[in-house]
Formats: C-alpha cells, sequence, structure tokens
C-alpha cells in the first residue's frame, strides 16, 4: 500500500513538473512577489497552480515574528479582505480535482508551551534541503534549537531507529516559545496519553 502511494505520488510529482514550463515559473514568482501588496494575487495564484496540475492547496498566513500580537498586527490592515479572497478561491476553485484548504486565520497570542516533549517531532519530521531532520515546519533550519539529526551519511531508516534519546532534545517548554502549527495536536496527545515521560510514537 506504502509502496502504491509512493510511486502515485511520484508520477503525479514529475507529470507537475513536465507540465510547469518557463512561463508558468516566471508568473509563480511574479505572483509570490506582487502577493504581499495585493490580497487578490492569492485569487491569481491558486488559478495558476490549478491550471498546472497542482490537485490540492493550502492557504495560510505567513508567520513573520516569534510573537503572535506582532503576527497578527501584521495580517490585521488585510485580514478582512484576503479572508474574502480565500473563500473565493473556495467557492470557485475547487472541485473533485483541485482540493482547496483555507487555513488563514489568526495566529494565537501566546506561544509559551508547558510541556517537555513534543510528540508531534515524531509525526511530523521534515526533512531539509541541508538533508537535516528537524521536528516540524516550524522549526525548519533553525539549527540552534530546532535540530534532531542529519541523514548525510545514513538511510532515512537508520536515522529513525538509531538513538531515541534525539527525539527528546527539543524541549518545548524552553525552545518553542514560537509559533507551532502542532500546538494543539500535541496537546491532545499528551493529555490522551496523560504520562509525565516519554513514549515512542
Ligand atoms: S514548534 Fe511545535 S511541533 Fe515544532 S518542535 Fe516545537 S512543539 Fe514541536
Amino acid at each position: 500500500m506504502i509502496k502504491n502511494f509512493i510511486q502515485n505520488y511520484t508520477q503525479n510529482l514529475i507529470t507537475l513538473l513536465q507540465n510547469i514550463d518557463k512561463n508558468s515559473i516566471e508568473q509563480i514568482i511574479n505572483i509570490l512577489e506582487q502577493c504581499q501588496k495585493d490580497d487578490a494575487k492569492i485569487y491569481q495564484f491558486s488559478k495558476l497552480m490549478k491550471s498546472i496540475g497542482v490537485d490540492s492547496i493550502k492557504l495560510s498566513g505567513c508567520v513573520v515574528a516569534n510573537d503572535g500580537k506582532e503576527n497578527n498586527k501584521y495580517h490585521k490592515p488585510f485580514y478582512e479582505e484576503a479572508k474574502k479572497i480565500c473563500q473565493k478561491v473556495k467557492d470557485e476553485l475547487e472541485d473533485n480535482s483541485f482540493e482547496v484548504f483555507d487555513s488563514y486565520h489568526y495566529l494565537e497570542d501566546k506561544f509559551e508551551k508547558d510541556y517537555t516533549w513534543c510528540p508531534y517531532s515524531q509525526i511530523l519530521p521534515v526533512i531539509g534541503a541541508d538533508l537535516n531532520i528537524y521536528p516540524c515546519q516550524d522549526k525548519a533550519y533553525n539549527l540552534e534549537n530546532g535540530l534532531i539529526g542529519s541523514i548525510k551519511d545514513i538511510s532515512f531508516k537508520e536515522f529513525w531507529y538509531n538513538d531515541k534519546n534525539k527525539f527528546f532534545k527539543i524541549n518545548p517548554s524552553k525552545d518553542c516559545q514560537n509559533h507551532c502549527v502542532a500546538n494543539g495536536k500535541n496537546q491532545m496527545i499528551l493529555d490522551y496519553l496523560d504520562v509525565e515521560h516519554l513514549g515512542f510514537v
């Protein structure tokens, strides 16, 4: 089943890359550059993604600071308008071949965490282009307090099963006073496990 999934996923990716011509890439870069200045580009960008064969898109706000209030302040001037356009993307572009996940919302004001183990680092790890493994996208490329290890010289499987302690190096109560896409899910898992000490997912 996993093999089929990977084969299908790879084939979709190849088809997608084959369909992207130089013109589309220039349009993508152009639109992304404009997005910050003009919310309407969210619609244009989504439409372009659909036209080149992307089958699922997630719309979410950029995180510009490690402080929730700062982020919300940044988004406030254009929030209502951008939110309407996200809805328009969903209403007009979503169909059986194109899924739209609208995740544009204000962030929590507080990024404090009181737990010391991050279960999601074993569920949503990120393999960086530098072959380092990070616990999540919020910590990607954060070498200071977001590095779990590297697969530069070993396979991912070897990395995964060697020395489980690496999954407990990051202490969210100290290292993750930042936006965290998995905070709610981490709290649910920890509630569910209801343990002080560390499990291995
Ligand atoms: S930011 Fe969140 S998901 Fe990432 S390591 Fe910290 S607690 Fe885990």
